[in-house]
């Protein structure tokens, strides 16, 4: 069954293949992307997600194709359109399409898409099991707060987790640790939170941020800092968070258990608060 596709300023689905071999999103990764959850056919968290595509082509001067209020509206149609009532949505921005050349030509017409997809969100077993990582080298760029589509390197390092049959890698660079290959990272010591401080080398997380708040609201420390690889294997709980995942407990990291091997009394308790203002979210 395709799904419903938003493609420069038309609807259609999946099945018709809209994008030009010259799209420079395709040849250069000249791009910028989002992935949002939506929840009773209510987009989580539009805003965070809006304002973070909108530094993102600012950053690389790509004009955004939306206000606001009209991605919302674009959002808001697309998911009239679509079957289901819960899944995610998939956003594209890139430079446009033309011949290809490394300077871009000024003035290009960027190319928009969205479209939603079905995604089976981890159940209450999962939130309870949670996952495993490996570390392996941080080899992306050196500006990963910005979404843009250049994810080989993180897809190589997730492939390399799924071969060592875990479900995420943990990226290592210099000696510190990073975030996930696709999530954010945090380690909680003696009561206290630590993740890494937002700056070039990684991600915004929108859930990420959602974590620290709800954190500091119920008077849990935050310290915003490089964990050092050294301090890896001497946290009392670790979790990372995503759109898909929510806040995920890490209880094994190559092959070493993590606290007592279970989800954390900290991280359940923010996993509980944030699975509630999802649902607040989606007007539950
Ligand atoms: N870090 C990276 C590298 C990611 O790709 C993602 C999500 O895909 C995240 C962190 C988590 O971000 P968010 O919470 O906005 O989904």
């Amino acid at each position: 069954m395709p799904d419903v596709l938003y493609f420069n300023g038309r609807f259609t689905t999946t099945d018709e293949r809209v994008l030009g071999v010259e799209d420079r999103g395709f040849q250069f990764g000249d791009s910028i992307y989002e992935v949002f959850k939506f929840l009773r056919k209510r987009p989580l968290f539009l805003p965070d997600h809006f304002r973070r595509l909108e530094v993102g082509l600012r950053a690389i001067e790509i004009p955004n194709p939306w206000t606001e209020s009209s991605f919302r509206a674009t959002v808001e149609e697309l998911l009239k359109r679509t079957q289901f009532d819960e899944g995610i949505v998939y956003i594209q921005v890139s430079r446009g399409e033309g011949e290809r050349v490394h300077f871009y030509p000024e003035n290009m017409k960027p190319t928009a898409l969205m479209y939603t997809r079905r995604f089976k969100f981890p159940d209450a077993a999962k939130k309870e099991r949670g996952v495993r990582m490996i570390t392996t080298e941080d080899q992306r760029w050196r500006q990963c707060c910005l979404k843009s589509v250049n994810l080989l390197a993180n897809s190589m390092a997730k492939k390399r987790a799924q071969r060592a049959g875990a479900d995420e890698a943990l990226l290592l660079d210099g000696g510190f640790v990073r975030e996930g290959a696709s999530s954010s990272f945090f380690a909680i010591r003696n009561g206290a939170i630590i993740t890494h401080p937002l700056d070039e080398h990684i991600l915004p997380g929108v859930v990420r941020d959602h974590a620290i708040s709800l954190a500091l609201a119920e008077k849990i420390r935050v310290d915003e800092r490089p964990l050092r690889e050294a301090e890896l294997f001497d946290m009392n709980e670790a979790f990372m968070t995503s759109t898909t995942q929510g806040i995920m407990p890490v209880t094994e990291i190559d092959g070493r258990i993590i606290g007592d091997s279970r989800r954390g009394e900290i991280t359940g308790q923010l996993q509980r608060l944030f699975d509630a203002v999802e649902l607040t979210e989606a007007g539950v």
